[in-house]
């Protein structure tokens, strides 16, 4: 099969075959024809770096009639890394599509810009949520000639929030257009925005549902808390080619890994959710021109981390929401390449493996952290490689070639190659010398599901603090994940760094680290959800499952559902009896009005 085969007009041929791409891809073999034939909406089930930009964006710029100027197409996805990226690509294929103009609209750039930039004349958008709701309400977005909509990374848009956004801009396209759901996994909430804004979609997988790449070595490697680190640097080093992402829970284990490693002398770098959007931009740019080689970083700062040849990719942690590691590992074995997830567990935390297995569909392999003398065996290896395959540039070393040789007169042929490898090798010998077996016996694995079998953090385990927030489940979040979505989009606080939370039906209880409390309180007291004001406070209640009868619930919602007196919030809550208070009722009341 061919890209000629597939219907594509010769304009988007010549581009496809300039950038490379000798053939389709699945996704774009099994896309491409539907979505230029048909007017049918459609549901692509696929990972990043399956080829799924070009399945979609090919025949949405060749179904632009230029001579329209108006928006035609939009393309919402989940973070600006992807957003500048898929507008980047699309550009590329719309190079000899006359004029086609594509635009990016994104969050943290100036927005005036990107209103010069649609002024112009843009004939398709790139967004993410949040901006493209801005560029609405300023009236410099309007999507009423829009006949294609793509959702890309849905399942990463709900997970982060973004929810009633989608809903909102949705509602602004013309009923006529027809809507392209893209997404890895497909959680209930992705199949529920499928079944409310789809008709009778056709539907299209690559690989299994819910699955990761077929491409991926899914491995996992049993040591202990403590000696965590030092297997992650025994994995990397035994790969001397290895180019990978390291993916932690918490912003601090973020920032102590990458800067032991830094320490250690590895090209390395964190990214996490406290770095400005120019720092983040920085380590990006150097990542993906591999200066640097590890890059360590949180689930919500690595979203949308579009880098090609990534190797390797480490969970130092299983994450809190299994459906992430479908995420991280498919960060690796892009575009038909071939990758390595491997997570390092302690044996208490083993029965999570099963939760992972259920996710992907495959099983994990355990493998063992190599041992010092294998890696100084690779090492070895690599350096001979390299010596071998070294471009000797003869002109260059002429001139000092006669003083070599005098140096280097007395020995032997054999003590000349030992002395040079030794240069380079001696390092790993040292590093190894006394380099003990830090695997744990599998047979100190769980058995079955651990404690963490719904995926999360139990209360009080790693978070010092516990801040309460005067929103809940009347606010329209169904689940916890959806409400740590819209904290960390609206504080810019990272998900890693919040645990344990409970979710109630008019307010909430969430466990965070060190610090996070009073970030979160700056952050959020002041901004509003549906008029009403947000109001966030360190709790001095113990967790719910540890305090007697659900004492201080309600508190701060009074009986408009806004947050104000506590006295009154607290009198509300206990004359009405349940948990869901009396202002709580009269919210959903003006909710189902709405
Ligand atoms: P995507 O999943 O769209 O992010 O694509 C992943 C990478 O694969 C990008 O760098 C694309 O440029 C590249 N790519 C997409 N389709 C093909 C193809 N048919 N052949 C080779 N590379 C491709």
């Amino acid at each position: 099969m061919t890209f000629k085969d597939l219907g594509l007009s010769d304009d988007l041929l010549k581009a496809v075959t300039e950038m490379g791409f000798e053939k389709p891809s699945e996704i774009q073999e099994k896309s491409i024809p539907p979505l230029l034939d048909t007017e049918r909406d459609y549901v692509g089930l696929a990972q990043t770096g399956t080829g799924k930009t070009a399945a979609f964006g090919l025949p949405m710029i060749q179904q632009v009639d230029i001579e329209y100027r108006a928006i035609q197409g939009l393309i919402l996805c989940p973070t600006r890394e992807l957003c500048i990226q898929i507008a980047k690509e699309m550009t590329q294929y719309a190079k000899y599509a006359n004029g086609v103009n594509i635009v990016a609209v994104y969050g943290g750039a100036s927005i005036q810009d990107q209103i010069r930039a649609i002024k112009k004349g843009a004939n398709i958008i790139v967004g993410t949520p949040g901006r493209t709701i801005d560029l609405i309400n300023r009236k410099a977005l309007k999507f009423d000639s829009v006949s294609k909509v793509v959702l890309d990374e849905a399942d990463e848009m709900l997970n982060m929030g973004f929810k009633e956004d989608i809903n909102e801009i949705l509602e602004s396209t013309p009923a006529f257009k027809r809507t392209w759901l893209f997404s890895a996994t497909m959680p209930r909430d992705v199949e529920r925005i499928a079944s409310n804004y789809m008709e009778d979609p056709i539907k299209v997988t690559v690989g299994t549902k819910n699955s990761s790449a077929a491409n991926i070595d899914h491995k996992f490697c049993l040591v202990q808390g403590r000696d965590k680190y030092y297997a992650l640097r025994r994995f990397i080093d035994h790969y001397p080619g290895l180019f990978g992402l390291v993916f932690c829970r918490t912003r601090r284990d973020t920032q102590e890994v990458a800067a032991k490693l830094m320490n250690d002398g590895y090209n390395a770098d964190a990214l996490h959710g406290d770095l400005s959007q120019g720092q983040r931009d920085t380590v990006m740019g150097k990542f993906r021109k591999k200066t640097i080689q590890i890059l360590v970083a949180t689930d919500v700062a690595a979203r949308g981390i579009d880098v090609d040849d990534i190797t390797h990719v480490f969970h130092y942690d299983l994450p809190d929401e299994i459906e992430s590691y479908t995420h991280r590992s498919g960060r690796t074995a892009r575009a038909g390449k071939s990758g390595i997830s491997i997570a390092l567990i302690a044996p208490a935390k083993s029965g999570k493996i099963k939760l992972v297995e259920k996710q992907i569909g495959k099983k994990l392999e355990l493998v063992k952290a190599p041992s010092g003398q294998d890696i100084c065996g690779m090492q070895l290896m690599k350096l001979i490689k390299n010596v071998e395959e070294v471009e000797v540039n003869e002109k260059g070393i002429a001139p000092f070639v006669a003083q070599i040789h005098e140096s280097l007169k007395d020995y032997s042929k054999e003590e000349l190659i030992e002395r040079f490898v030794s240069v380079e090798f001696n390092r790993f010998l040292k590093a190894y010398e006394k380099a003990g077996d830090i695997n744990v016996d599998p047979s100190k694995m769980r058995k079955g599901r651990d404690n963490e079998s719904s995926g999360r953090r139990r209360t009080g385990e790693t978070n010092t603090n516990r801040v309460f927030i005067n929103v809940g489940k009347m606010d329209g979040f169904e689940n916890k994940g959806q409400l740590l979505g819209f904290i960390c989009n609206q504080s810019g606080v990272d998900g890693g760094s919040v645990g344990k939370i409970d979710l109630f039906d008019s307010f909430s209880f969430m466990g965070v680290d060190e610090g996070v409390g009073e970030r979160l309180i700056s952050a959020m007291n002041g901004k509003n959800i549906e008029d009403r004001d947000i109001r966030v406070e360190f709790s001095q209640d113990k967790p719910m499952g540890e305090r007697g009868g659900g004492r201080g619930g309600d508190r701060g919602r009074n009986r408009n559902g806004r947050s104000g007196d506590r006295r009154s919030g607290g009198g509300d809550r206990r004359s009405s009896g349940g948990s869901s208070g009396g202002g709580g009722r009269n919210f959903r009341e003006r909710r189902k009005r709405r």
